[in-house]
């Protein structure tokens, strides 16, 4: 089961996430995938609002999932975690600033990184269980995902106390402070949710709007405006040491289990961010600043082990509450320069993209990227090229500091030598789809390859031959994760009509061998009534018009049609050059028989087909000309040969 669910329902666009037992935690992958689904819903009319929910009644979301980012960090990996910063506040800016509605239902925890992705949409959810919380300072870092804003926004001191201590705020408290909307009883959720995807507005959440029960901050606002006041944390903690108060001795133990540099720098984050030219924009870049030094700086990584790897809970900061350096503080927070945060759509627009194998398919489908103004950069064994791409020396040009590697190959055995040398040199984070035919098993192993080096993968192999590369009108059968798919779907949209994802990796190279089996099979049956039909006196133009209007109509029959000069414009018309080789379907059918031998399925038309193109490129003159020559190999032979 995926860790998301990404789907249309209705009228909405509709993501739940999935991981109930790890509370929801948001992986780096399921960031991508609301990204992408986001951009996809944005100009799509048929999604008139966003809703996000989420699975088991333990939590929305409790945050970012910071395994893999204490790992990387800990072997000196930073630059990990700053790309994955960027991403996931690229996301939460997203929110904000969606063009429709975006709903939230906010059950039991909602914290950290799951507040970035439920507390900025337009209609944020609460019930009876919601508890909202940015506990960042107890792992070393500030309130982000846009938390400062919400923060900073807060009434009076609330925000520099929410953000230090970490409290955790109840439905009345959260709507209070800003992170929430509309207080709707929880039993009433799954209504409201129908009612959203089968009318598309959202006027059944005001209509079901309930006051919460009372929470406690209102009361407290002006003892938190009192104590919470000061200009750095030294002197927040000597106001509250000077005050006797049951509050103020609360709040004191909370924040001596927080990082000291963490909340200082949140305190001047806030004063820096309050006031009138606040944006969602500002409050993300200073957020950057902190965590893209957090790991390498700051107490992230000895945050993260006491909480969370060693869980004695015993962190040795780097400096104590009262005496947390204003030049510590300074560095932390300073601009990045060139690495500052970038918060244009850098998703999928103006890729660099290596493309490998530029043949009959490869090299149209690159012109069409680059067509549509991505970076080609196109390399070819045989030295060809295509339109609007620049011819690099080696793989290694192909694939380095490229977004995306596209690979277009003969086979598995050349894929996977293909593959290893591109990841090799491929950043974390970038997007690798093979596009060829080949075994499942190469397929898997390429995607493992991937993974095990951070890449994002998907096997998308095609159908619609050299017409539909040319023309953009493939059909993409792709395995791999949700979020690799979602961010190689607008690719597909360039080269192709339709990407359908059929599954985890893998699934795609089962799809097409499943449907070139099929293919084999019709071209071998049409080129055969075509023979059959002349011996019998009738005309192949007529023998056209009726079957490809009737029940013997096939893709073989009606799109690429094997008979020179009758239907659309094919390989016949062209002395059968390929188009799709003889050699290359005779591969496909072998590799659906190699996998029917594996799982044991009984495919006799399939067994056939092989046997047939096996002979006719083995024996016959069929190497080296399109598969649809089987139709003069027919006209010469008798029933007996
Ligand atoms: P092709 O033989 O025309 O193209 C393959 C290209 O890969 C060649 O130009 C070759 O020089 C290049 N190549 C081989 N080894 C390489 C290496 N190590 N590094 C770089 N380049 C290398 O074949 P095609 O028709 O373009 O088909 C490509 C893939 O698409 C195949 O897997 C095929 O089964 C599949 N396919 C083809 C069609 C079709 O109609 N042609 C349709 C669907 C799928």
């Amino acid at each position: 089961m995926s860790d998301i669910s990404i789907r249309n329902v209705g009228r909405a666009g509709r993501i739940t996430l999935n991981r109930p037992k790890a509370l929801n935690a948001l992986t780096y992958e399921m960031c991508l995938a609301i990204e992408a689904a986001l951009d996809q819903w944005r100009d799509d009319e048929a999604v008139a609002l966003v809703v996000i929910d989420a699975e088991g009644d333990r939590a929305f979301c409790s945050g970012g999932d910071i395994a893999e980012l204490y790992e990387r960090g800990r072997a000196g990996d930073f630059a990990y975690g700053q790309k994955f910063w960027a991403d996931e506040y690229r996301l939460n800016y997203k929110i904000f600033s969606y063009p429709k509605p975006f709903v939230s239902f906010l059950q039991e925890f909602t914290m950290g990184g799951g507040v970035g992705i439920g507390c900025h949409g337009s209609h944020r959810i609460v019930g009876e269980t919601s508890q909202i919380a940015m506990p960042e300072c107890g792992i070393g870092l500030v309130p982000d995902v846009g938390g400062s804003l919400l923060l900073a926004l807060a009434p009076g001191r609330l925000g520099e106390y929410l953000g230090i201590t970490a409290v955790r705020m109840d439905a009345d408290d959260a709507i209070f402070a800003g992170f929430a909307d509309h207080f709707i009883l929880q039993d009433q959720w799954p209504d409201i949710i129908k009612s959203l995807e089968e009318t598309g507005v959202a006027d059944a959440i005001t209509a079901a709007e309930k006051s919460p029960p009372n929470g406690t901050l209102r009361d407290q606002q002006a003892q938190i405006d009192a104590l919470f006041a000061g200009e750095a944390l030294s002197d927040v903690l000597t106001d509250l040491r000077n005050d006797d108060s049951d509050f103020a001795a609360d709040a004191l133990k909370k924040l001596q289990r927080n990082a000291p540099l963490s909340m200082a720098c949140t305190i001047e984050m806030l004063h820096r961010l309050r006031g009138p030219s606040l944006t969602m924009e500002k409050a993300l870049d200073l957020e950057y600043r902190f965590t893209y030094r957090a790991t390498e700086h700051g107490d992230f990584l000895e945050g993260i082990r006491a909480a969370i790897i060693d869980k004695d809970r015993t962190p040795q900061w780097q400096f104590a509450g009262t005496d947390v350096p204003t030049a510590a503080v300074g560095k932390m927070l300073q601009p990045l320069g060139k690495n500052a945060l970038n918060l244009k759509d850098t998703g999928m627009k103006n890729l660099t993209i290596g493309f490998i194998g530029l043949g009959n398919m490869g090299a149209p489908m690159a012109a069409n990227l680059a067509k549509a103004g991505h970076k080609l950069r196109g390399y070819d064994v045989a030295g060809t090229t295509a339109e609007g791409v620049e011819a690099v020396a080696d793989i290694e040009a192909a694939a380095k500091g490229a977004d995306v590697v596209i690979t277009m190959l003969p086979n598995g055995s050349i894929l996977r030598q293909v593959a290893a040398q591109a990841i090799a040199h491929m950043a974390q984070g970038a997007l690798f789809i093979d596009c060829s035919t080949v075994d499942v098993e190469s397929a898997r192993n390429t995607s493992q390859a991937a993974e095990n080096a951070g890449i994002l993968a998907v096997d998308a192999p095609v159908s619609g031959g050299i017409g539909g590369a040319s023309g953009g009108t493939l059909t993409f059968m792709a395995g791999g994760t949700e979020a690799a798919f979602a961010k190689a779907k607008p690719l597909f949209d360039i080269m192709g009509q339709k990407a359908v994802h059929c599954g985890d990796a893998g699934a795609g190279q089962a799809a097409k061998i499943c449907n070139n089996m099929i293919l084999g099979a019709t071209m071998i049956a049409t080129c055969e009534a075509f023979a059959l039909a002349d011996k019998l006196g009738l005309d192949r133009e007529r023998m056209f018009d009726v079957v490809s209007t009737s029940s013997g109509y096939s893709w073989s029959m009606n799109a690429y049609c094997p008979a020179p000069g009758v239907g659309p414009k094919s390989p016949a018309d062209n002395g059968y050059t390929p188009g799709f080789a003889a050699e290359l379907m005779l591969k496909d059918l072998g590799l659906s028989q190699q996998a029917a031998e594996v799982v044991d399925a009984d495919t006799p038309m399939g067994a056939l087909a092989l046997e047939l193109y096996k002979r006719f490129v083995d024996e016959e003159d069929g190497k080296g000309r399109d598969f649809s020559a089987m139709l003069p190999r027919f006209e010469k032979r008798s029933r007996n040969g």
